[in-house]
């Protein structure tokens, strides 16, 4: 449960580990990269998330980060481990949401979300933090701020629906006539995508952020949860 610091925060910026490898998958890696490679006091960062979805605290949160050079103060900086986009994991995301929905219920949606490329000449985060996180231009976490304020936790999939005609469950490489029918509905959500009838990573894309912008679990499978708000 995520705790305010004393300190003021109004931003919170997204990094990547630049690193694939399985070894490199935890704060402790960072922390040496950081303290004994760099000299730093300790890790930059304030948590990380492996690949697995855990998530695990770095530098305590009441001390600036040292993670985006002439932009720390007033920040909380979040690393995910991940070099290629395609390869970070969606239990990453899920903790990832859950972490930052944590974040602006805190402060009261009186908080910013931005990739460390915003005010840097990186790519990190190479994942697409936007639609992971369902950012407006502002970057704030639309959702977030938008629904429950008891906790913050957006419906599950596993809860009851109520009786709309049964739809099988959807996700990434199905291909049937339900998949074109997700994705025409997509389409009329306003995503261009093609209804091939393939639930590829672009429909995937369009799934996660539709399911992001409905406050649903941001899995990229379709259950009847998301079916429901597809079709309301
Ligand atoms: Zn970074």
């Amino acid at each position: 449960m995520f705790t305010r610091p004393d300190r003021a925060v109004d931003r919170v910026f997204l990094h990547c580990s630049a690193s694939d490898h399985p070894n490199h998958d935890n704060i402790s890696t960072m922390r040496k990269w950081h303290v004994e490679d760099r000299g730093w006091s300790d890790v930059g960062y304030h948590f990380f998330i492996r690949k697995d979805g855990t998530l695990e605290e770095g530098r305590p949160l009441d001390r600036t980060p040292a993670a985006q050079g002439g932009n720390n103060r007033g920040t909380i900086a979040i690393c995910l481990h991940g070099l290629a986009r395609e390869n970070f994991a969606e239990a990453q995301y899920t903790s990832l949401i859950e972490l930052c929905a944590e974040i602006t219920a805190s402060y009261q949606g009186m908080v910013t979300f931005h990739g460390h490329c915003e005010v840097s000449s990186k790519a990190c985060p190479v994942f697409p933090y936007k639609a992971v996180l369902g950012l407006d231009d502002h970057g704030e976490m639309v959702f977030a701020k938008s629904s429950r304020p008891d906790g913050m936790n957006p419906p599950s999939e596993s809860l009851p629906t109520d009786r709309t005609p049964p739809r099988p469950i959807l996700r990434i490489s199905d291909r049937s006539s339900d998949v074109e029918i997700l994705q025409r509905l997509l389409i009329d959500a306003g995503n261009s995508i093609t209804s091939d009838g393939i639930f590829g990573q672009g429909t995937a894309a369009a799934v996660r952020a539709f399911q992001v912008s409905n406050g649903l679990v941001a899995d990229a499978i379709v259950g009847p949860a998301t079916w429901k708000a597809l079709q309301a």
